[in-house]
């Protein structure tokens, strides 16, 4: 079955303050691996577990398009943006699921960073009903067959639900297609939006680290430079 005709697709979930190579690269390799129809960017309104973003929901948003534009397997969704509040993917996946029915698999995207902390989310449990998760590494966060490193409660919660092979999404927990998890093998990019964000403040280059569309579009608009 070709990519395009694949029933699975990707959630990628971030804050993208501002969206970066470190992203774009894991989202190409896990769109590959996985044989994924579509990756869906989805920048985050107002995180709940960390502290407020610094540019608007808008501008992030906007840097992922300027970012993104030109790959069409990579989607812009905006919905968690244009929603006031607090974001929670669970929601967004349960609209998802909604939208797209029940013979779409979704794979919801993370680092290994975000999976550490799974468990502090909000409707962690039901993320588990409503998609598969699939993991990146990150530099400085070792999430290997080695489970011993998660909270005890996520641990628990994942104990039956590793799966060594992308072919091993395919069949699903039970013969449904969720609550599998899969640790993607990516080239480990040592990079960060916070990195990015501190060289701009310090007027020092982040070219080469992030798009040339997102660059311009950072310096157009005057951000994370203490001028916006
Ligand atoms: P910040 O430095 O502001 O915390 P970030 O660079 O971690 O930002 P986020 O938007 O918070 O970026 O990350 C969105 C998702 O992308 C998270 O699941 C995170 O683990 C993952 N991610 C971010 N950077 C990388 C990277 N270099 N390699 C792999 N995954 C990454």
């Amino acid at each position: 079955m070709s990519r395009f005709e694949s029933s699975f697709i990707g959630i990628f979930g971030g804050t993208f303050d501002p969206i970066h190579y470190g992203h774009l690269r894991m989202a190409e390799e896990v769109v590959e691996t996985i044989g994924l129809r579509e990756m869906r960017f989805v920048p985050a309104g107002i995180p709940r577990l960390r502290s407020a973003p610094v540019a608007s929901p808008q501008h992030r948003a906007a840097m992922v398009h300027a970012a993104i534009q030109n790959n069409p397997r990579f989607v812009l969704d905006e919905r968690e943006a244009r929603r006031p509040g607090m974001s929670y993917s669970v929601e967004s996946l349960r609209e998802l699921r909604q939208e797209m029915g029940e013979n779409v698999t979704l794979c919801f995207v993370m680092g290994a960073d975000a999976f550490m902390r799974l468990s502090e989310w909000h409707g962690w449990h039901e993320l588990f009903q409503l998609c598969h998760i699939i993991i990146a590494a990150r530099p400085g966060h070792a999430l290997t067959t080695n489970h011993d490193v998660l909270p005890h409660e996520l641990r628990e919660e994942c104990a039956q639900r590793w799966v060594s092979s992308a072919g091993g999404l395919a069949g699903g927990l039970a013969g449904t297609s969720n609550g599998l998890i899969y640790i993607a093998p990516t080239t480990l990019l040592d990079i960060s939006a916070t990195a990015i964000r501190t060289r701009i403040g310090a007027k020092s280059s982040v070219r080469y680290l992030l798009p040339d569309t997102v660059l311009d579009y950072i310096e157009t608009n005057h951000l994370y430079s203490g001028e916006e």
